[in-house]
C-alpha cells in the first residue's frame, strides 16, 4: 500500500499504534491530535484515506466527517471512524453521519490492516461511499 493516510486521534498510544501499523504496511502517515488540526491537514495534504477517532478535542469525529463530506475538494476521500463505541445504534449513527465505515478500538493489528486495505482498494470496500479517485 502506497497510500497517504491521515490519522486523527487524541490518544497518543492509539495514534502511535495505528501509525506504526500503517507504516509497516507501506503507507505514508499524517497525524493530528484534534479535529481542527485534522481538518487543516486534510485540506492541505488531500490524503487518500482519513482515519478519525470519534471523541476528539475542538471538533469531534462527527464534525470532521461533516466538514470533509461537504467540501467539494475533499468529499471523495473515505473517512473511517475509529471507535470504541459498541452499540448498534452508535454504528448506525456513524454510517448515517457519512463515514465510509469504522474500525473498532482496541486496535487488533492484523484485522486493522485488512480493514484499511479494503478501504483503499477500489471496489472492494464493504461500504459504498468511497469514490476511489486517488491513484492519479
Ligand atoms: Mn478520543
Amino acid at each position: 500500500m502506497n497510500a497517504r493516510v491521515l490519522v486523527i486521534e487524541d490518544d497518543p498510544i492509539s495514534l502511535r499504534l495505528m501509525s506504526y501499523l500503517l507504516r509497516s504496511a507501506g503507507c505514508l502517515t499524517l497525524t493530528a491530535a484534534d479535529g481542527e488540526a485534522g481538518l487543516r491537514v486534510a485540506s492541505a495534504e488531500r490524503p487518500d484515506l482519513v482515519l478519525c477517532d470519534i471523541q476528539l478535542p475542538k471538533v469531534d469525529g462527527f464534525g470532521v466527517v461533516a466538514a470533509i463530506t461537504t467540501d467539494p475538494q475533499l468529499r471523495s476521500i473515505p473517512v473511517v471512524a475509529v471507535t470504541a463505541l459498541a452499540m448498534v445504534g452508535d454504528r448506525e449513527r456513524i454510517m448515517r453521519a457519512g463515514f465510509s465505515g469504522y474500525v473498532s478500538k482496541p486496535i487488533e493489528p492484523k484485522r486493522f490492516i485488512e480493514q484499511i486495505e479494503a478501504f483503499l482498494s477500489p471496489g472492494s470496500s464493504t461500504q459504498t461511499a468511497a469514490t476511489p479517485d486517488s491513484s492519479s
